[in-house]
């Protein structure tokens, strides 16, 4: 179903090497960060923790609280997101010790776990599973439900919508270049005000038939 979409996709974008982060704690990071703001204002966040040596969750444990809302001030919403990454960071070492020590294991309980942190819901936690921990998830963010919506004109359900490309791709890898495709054209065309008549699918797009 989606194999046709996945190569005209990346026809466009090829290999987009999601997610740009130099470890596994920092894609947990920004996972936490990108809710509700976009991509360069984390990258800012993230850089500002840099600077200060704060590159892993173990580093975020020791920092006082309000010196990681202080640090994170551009992403926005820096207390609530403050005080929910300080939280996961804290329940993520004091269960596993470290990220890596979450990765191949049970799927399920992995999946638990992460679901039940403060300040996690479907998208981040799909995000983390997959980027940092290399599980087999495919993220379904609103990006995602909307252009395929539009693409397929089909309302697909996020559980439908997992089973269905988890099940079609096999590699993680392409699961991770999917998403990041979907997250490009619709920040490129498909976005709240589709940019229908420059898409570069719109000869194979449902949306465009019936609207233009
Ligand atoms: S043709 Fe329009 S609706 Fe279809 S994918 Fe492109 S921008 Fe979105």
């Amino acid at each position: 179903m989606f194999k046709g979409l996945y190569k005209d996709l990346y026809d466009h974008y090829g290999d987009l090497g999601w997610w740009p982060s130099e470890n596994d704690d920092e894609t947990i990071i920004g996972c936490m960060l990108t809710q509700n703001t976009s991509w360069k204002n984390v990258e800012k966040s993230i850089k500002n923790l840099k600077e200060n040596n704060i590159k892993t969750l173990s580093d975020i444990v020791k920092l006082d609280e309000n010196n990681l809302k202080n640090l994170i001030k551009s992403s926005g919403f820096y207390n609530v997101k403050g005080k929910y990454l300080m939280n996961v960071s804290k329940s993520i070492i004091g269960k596993y010790g470290n990220v890596n020590n979450m990765k191949n294991k049970n799927v399920d309980e992995i999946l638990k776990f992460i679901i039940n942190l403060n300040g996690i819901g479907n998208e981040t936690m799909e995000s983390i599973m997959l980027y940092a921990l290399d599980y087999h998830i495919f993220v379904v963010d609103s990006y995602t439900l909307r252009f395929l919506k539009r693409y397929l004109n089909m309302d697909l359900k996020r559980s439908e919508l997992r089973k269905i490309t988890e099940d079609e791709f096999e590699d993680n890898y392409e699961l991770k270049n999917l998403h990041g495709m979907i997250v490009e054209i619709s920040k490129d065309y498909c976005r709240k005000k589709p940019l229908c008549n420059k898409c570069f699918l719109n000869k194979k797009c449902v949306y465009y038939s019936i609207n233009r």
